[in-house]
């Protein structure tokens, strides 16, 4: 199968992929989707698309990552309906609110025949978890209540769609949690994101800032929302996982209660986060990719080594040593191919550097003779050779720790270029445009700074995203924006 699926590539993709990640993003991102066939958007439903093997097999890795993690700290994986009935959905003012000009309704079945009352295509759960939480939870003793789900949600996006950054079906994780307090539930967020930093940071070298959003951007129906913003190459803000305190907003119209320790009956406070799994594989391939294409981390790479026989025609030890070689890295529960297609040696290596496998492996006769290999690595663009019989050594210490390392540390560097601090408007314009996420003074993140960030939108077209939660800085000045003396430290960007 792989076989017949390279020979009938080989056709059309002679041309080797090679844009200019840094100055042609859009370009790069649009193209590499098609050439590394990660999705196919000409699916003939509008805003919705065919996720393919490419991306698939990497985000099933990436729900792996995140799954491991939430369920070491004590959350429980469910399954819910994907259809919410409208009196739910109706229940919080602020997230009918929000949500519902979003919303896809399911209204009849069979013959055309109507459902009682409208059904949502759920746009996200909150509705769907906390009426079963209220049957569930019934004392001190079932708190913390924690859970998750992967799923994928449906949401109807007026603004241009676009593969993995926006869609109207997306694929997500999101945990639902309720406490006995709020400062438990605040310490939730704090797991949350130290869940994010394992694996967006240190397992998938993203770099990020998390974000205390203004209360004008917060999520509909939370008290308050922490979301992760990395950035794109062309200074654009991607928001990755975002985690909400949600105080009793909901556990109070969905009555979410407990029996306290001296019998009183209490609301719960609940909690929520939600990493989004198609966008955070648009946030790795955005900050990893390179101008030939592709750059995986090894842990999520769909195909993590690729061997390319070497004149195996003239040979046949050489193609016998390489699938010897496969079999002994599938059982080593690698994901392995080899490439024994028809292409040349210089369109396989082209091909395999585009698709962005982590390490290539080549065989042939002299290395048989000599008994070495030949491997390159990806992310460096570098040769080593080595005896056979330290392959595995190699990969476990290679690939499992200086690879996803030398990606993080690359991605680290660019990312801290990109903060900048402007004194004025005229110089947040300026480092705007220079694709820049930038740290200004601001008058307000409550109500009242709303038309401060109002005219930033509408002037610059960029938003403000919120203060830091990793850390307190103090503003010292005035707002860049109205001149009044400045409350906090903000940040500002163009977004995705
Ligand atoms: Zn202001």
């Amino acid at each position: 199968m792989a076989k017949e699926k390279n020979e009938k590539n080989s056709e059309n993709e002679k041309v080797t992929f090679n844009i200019d990640k840094d100055k042609n993003f859009s370009e790069w991102f649009t193209e590499i989707i098609k050439a590394a066939e990660l999705a196919d958007i000409r699916y003939n439903v509008k805003g919705f698309l065919v996720f393919q093997p490419w991306s698939v097999l990497s985000m099933e890795s990436m729900y792996d990552l995140f799954e491991k993690e939430l369920q070491k700290k004590g959350h429980k994986p469910y399954w819910y309906p994907s259809l919410i009935p409208e009196s739910n959905f109706m229940l919080e003012k602020d997230h009918v609110e929000g949500f519902a000009p979003e919303v896809f309704w399911v209204t009849e079945h069979g013959a055309g025949e109507k459902f009682e009352e409208r059904l949502a295509l759920r746009p996200t759960s909150e509705t769907a978890f906390y009426q079963m939480f209220a049957l569930w939870i019934r004392s001190y003793r079932d708190l913390p209540f924690k859970t998750y789900q992967r799923a994928q949600v449906w949401r109807y996006e007026t603004k241009a769609t676009r593969p993995f950054l926006r869609s109207r079906e997306f694929y997500w994780i999101e945990t639902h949690n309720a406490f006995a307090s709020l400062e438990d539930s605040k310490n939730q967020v704090k797991e949350d994101m130290e869940t994010t930093e394992t694996v967006l940071h240190q397992k998938l070298g993203v770099p990020y800032i998390f974000f205390e959003r203004p209360a004008w951007d917060k999520f509909a129906g939370a008290v308050s929302t922490f979301g992760a913003d990395t950035l794109t190459p062309d200074g654009k803000t991607l928001q990755l996982p975002s985690t909400h305190i949600l105080g009793q907003n909901f556990s109070k119209p969905f009555n979410v209660v407990f029996k306290d320790k001296d019998g009183s009956e209490k609301l719960t406070y609940l909690n929520c986060y939600g990493p989004c799994i198609s966008r955070i594989f648009a946030g790795v391939i955005a900050t990893h990719g390179d101008n030939s294409g592709l750059v995986f981390p090894f842990e999520i790479a769909p195909v993590q080594i690729v061997i390319i026989p070497i004149a195996a025609e003239k040979d046949p030890a050489v193609l016998k040593m390489a699938n010897k070689l496969k079999d002994e890295l599938f059982e080593n529960g690698y994901r392995i191919e080899v490439d024994d297609s028809d292409k040349t040696m210089g369109e396989k290596f082209y091909y395999w550097e585009m698709k962005g496998i982590p390490l290539r492996i080549e065989i042939g006769p002299k290395e048989l003779k000599e008994n070495h290999i030949v491997i390159f690595r990806r992310d460096t663009k570098k040769k080593e050779v080595l005896n056979p019989a330290d392959l595995i050594d190699y990969i476990e210490k290679t690939a499992k720790k200086e690879i996803i390392k030398n990606l993080r540390e690359r991605a680290d560097a660019k990312f801290k270029e990109k903060l900048k601090s402007a004194k004025d408007i005229e110089e947040l314009k300026k480092y705007l445009e220079e694709r820049n996420l930038v740290r200004i003074n601001f008058c307000s993140l409550e109500k009242d700074g709303e038309e401060c960030a109002g005219i930033i939108e509408k002037t610059l077209t960029a938003k403000i995203r919120g203060k830091r939660a990793d850390i307190q800085e103090n503003p010292s000045g005035n707002c860049v924006v109205c001149g009044k003396k400045a409350n906090v430290v903000a940040y500002a960007a163009k977004e995705y």
